[in-house]
């Protein structure tokens, strides 16, 4: 028990104390989702036979998304193999602050390359056409699927 205990300090020592920068224009507190008639956004939510692996922060349609640390941009990724999905199926998977996450139901301003914390990295879209009422939110993933919270 003690040696996994020091194991996970050895581990997380990198990331202590991050936290993610504002990263929508009309939700500078990064307020979450809590519930609407489509689930709830925190991780671990119930989705029929999964559980949410993210945790979704609000924002409106259609607002600037920024860039939550300097990040590297590594590539495209998307929640979806559904085609009727189309119009929200995007996103970009990213490196800083010694996290490596992913944001979705954005479309970003580019696929590859740096961004500063605050500048602009994609815009939320159009999440109100596939889930009318749905809390528009952007879903913030850990590459290796753990919880995201603590860093909010
Ligand atoms: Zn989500």
């Amino acid at each position: 028990m003690r040696q996994a205990v020091v194991f996970l300090a050895v581990l997380c020592c990198v990331c202590e104390g991050v936290k993610f920068g504002q990263l929508c224009s009309g939700n500078p507190g990064n307020t979450r989702r809590t519930s609407d008639k489509y689930g709830a956004g925190h991780y671990g939510a119930p989705r029929g036979s999964r559980t949410h692996k993210g945790l979704d922060i609000k924002c409106t349609d259609g607002q600037t998304v920024y860039a939550p640390f300097d990040v590297t941009i590594q590539r495209r990724s998307v929640p979806y193999t559904d085609p009727a999905m189309a119009t929200i199926n995007n996103g970009i998977l990213m490196r800083g602050a010694g996290l490596c996450f992913k944001l979705f139901y954005i479309q970003p301003v580019k696929t590859s390359g740096s961004v500063s914390k605050g500048q602009k990295i994609g815009t939320m879209l159009p999440m109100q056409s596939i889930y009318p009422g749905i809390t528009s939110h952007v879903h913030v993933q850990m590459c290796d699927s753990s919880d995201p919270t603590g860093y909010f």
